[in-house]
């Protein structure tokens, strides 16, 4: 399963570039799939974030894109009103047009192989994050991380969302999600309960922005996770985070 897949065909004449699609197809066919190099991979998926908080790389796409999240904005004490994915640095045009690629590419048939490749040729830490900016959009989105999860197995995933309804429907659909995949049900509102019965009925973890449970000790150390892997540990049934 060993093919490149050059951004450009080769230079050389019209029997060049018939042989190299020929070859390209044989291989396509043999195999059922195109790899990339590493390097090829992390453009394809338009590069990760590297939150300075994490021990490990994210990955993010636009927040103006969140379905949820949309409908929550104008509403007053919810957590999306207060959302830091849309201020701060996150709204220098230069993060703007990188996270506008990566959500270009998000419906692409070889982004999953693309994503398992970037990831595993790229995180040294055995962790990775998953949209400290942006959230799942359907129920294929959903499906892909999973898939990404499953090809990965020596990488824990953590995936916040407030998606509650398309991760009910995967569940329903497919099951329990990887063991490496956790994922926590972020709450709506400040202060307000994390949404503790839709996760015990899908079997998830949950986080919010209140004072009860296990409290993020990022703010106390320098605002960095340093040794603390709470997020991606699914024992942690809950986690709070200070308001930004
Ligand atoms: S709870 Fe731990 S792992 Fe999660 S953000 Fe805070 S410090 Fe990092």
């Amino acid at each position: 399963m060993i093919l490149v897949v050059a951004p450009h065909p080769p230079s050389g004449g019209g029997i060049f570039f018939i042989d190299f699609f020929l070859n390209l197809w044989n291989i396509y066919s043999m195999n059922n799939t195109i790899t990339f190099t590493v390097k090829q991979a992390v453009e394809f998926i338009g590069g990760f974030s590297k939150p300075s908080k994490m021990p490990c790389h994210g990955f993010s796409i636009p927040a103006r894109h969140c379905k949820t999240g949309a409908k929550l904005r104008n509403v007053k004490d919810s957590i999306c009103s207060i959302c830091y994915a849309l201020k701060g640095r996150y709204v220098f045009k230069n993060v703007q047009n990188a996270l506008d690629r990566r959500f270009a590419k998000l419906k692409d048939a070889m982004w999953v192989q693309a994503m398992t490749i970037a990831i595993s040729g790229t995180e040294s830490s055995g962790y990775f994050r998953w949209h400290d900016s942006g959230d799942i959009q359907d129920i294929d989105h959903l499906d892909r991380i999973v898939q990404v999860a499953k090809n990965l197995p020596q990488i824990k995933f953590w995936l916040p969302s407030r998606e509650y309804s398309i991760l009910s429907q995967w569940k329903k659909e497919n099951g329990d999600f990887p063991d490496n995949l956790t994922t926590r049900l972020s709450a709506l509102k400040i202060d307000g309960p994390a949404p503790t019965s839709i996760a015990k009925r899908l079997g998830l973890t949950t986080s919010g922005v209140s004072k009860e449970g296990f409290t993020c000790p990022a703010p106390d150390q320098g605002n960095k996770c340093l040794t603390c892997r709470a997020c991606w540990d699914s024992s942690v049934s809950n986690i709070n985070y200070k308001k930004h």
